[in-house]
């Protein structure tokens, strides 16, 4: 039975950022968003039943799901987002759970946005690591990394589970208020001490 840390955060929060510090110590990282990613690319396992249940106009011509038409459709049309998530939500989770029996470092880190949302991934968690970041400074990176609107990432930060709710369920956090030297030497910290925990016989 592998030993799994659930890695989590608001948007921008830096989660990539940490995965990527944890990956530098051989640690193997499980990222739904990137599963959800190639499984609706050109040739994705979900494209037969997702152009099934919307149509031909929700791919592209590369064969890819159409994701600015599709991000659309779920906004304005609830129904089409719960037919959407039953399509990928069982894909991702079966996959998720493949990549992490295959999984050979002593514990793996498997990254779902929405985990605190999700009891059945919160189940499957050992310890449940939450990045942390005050609003102010999260916006500012938002924003310096994408087109975002201060607006529109106010809304979707809005939109996500509160930062204290996130804070309540975590057993571990990260501050990524700080520097990039500060996050790693934090990153390097935890890893020992997942390492320890990961040895501890499952009672
Ligand atoms: P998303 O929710 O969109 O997937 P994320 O939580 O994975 O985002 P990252 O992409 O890791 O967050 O970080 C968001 C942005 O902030 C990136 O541009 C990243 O380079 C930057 N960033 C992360 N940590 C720090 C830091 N400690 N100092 C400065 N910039 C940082």
């Amino acid at each position: 039975r592998n030993f799994i840390v659930g890695l989590t955060g608001g948007i921008g929060s830096g989660k990539s950022t940490v995965a990527q510090g944890f990956a530098a110590h051989g640690v193997c990282v499980v990222d739904a968003d990137e599963i959800a990613h190639q499984l609706t690319a050109p040739g994705g396992a979900a494209m037969p039943a997702i152009t099934a249940e919307f149509g031909q106009t929700m791919q592209q011509a590369d064969g890819a799901m159409d994701r600015a038409a599709m991000r659309q459709l779920v906004f304005t049309d609830s129904s089409a987002r719960s037919r959407l998530e039953a399509i990928l939500h069982p894909m991702i989770r079966t996959e998720c759970a493949t990549q992490l029996a295959r999984a050979s470092s002593p514990y793996a880190l498997l990254m779902v946005p929405l985990l605190i949302e999700s009891a059945a991934y919160r189940a499957r968690c050992d310890r449940i690591l939450v990045v942390d970041c005050p609003p102010e400074i999260q916006l500012q990176r938002l924003m310096a990394r994408s087109a975002l609107s201060e607006a529109e990432a106010r809304r979707i930060m809005a939109a996500q589970t509160s930062r204290e709710a996130r804070l309540a369920a975590a057993t571990e956090v990260i501050d990524n208020s700080g520097e990039h030297a500060a996050l790693q030497a934090r990153i390097d910290a935890l890893h020992q001490h997942y390492l320890l925990e990961s040895a501890k016989p499952f009672v």
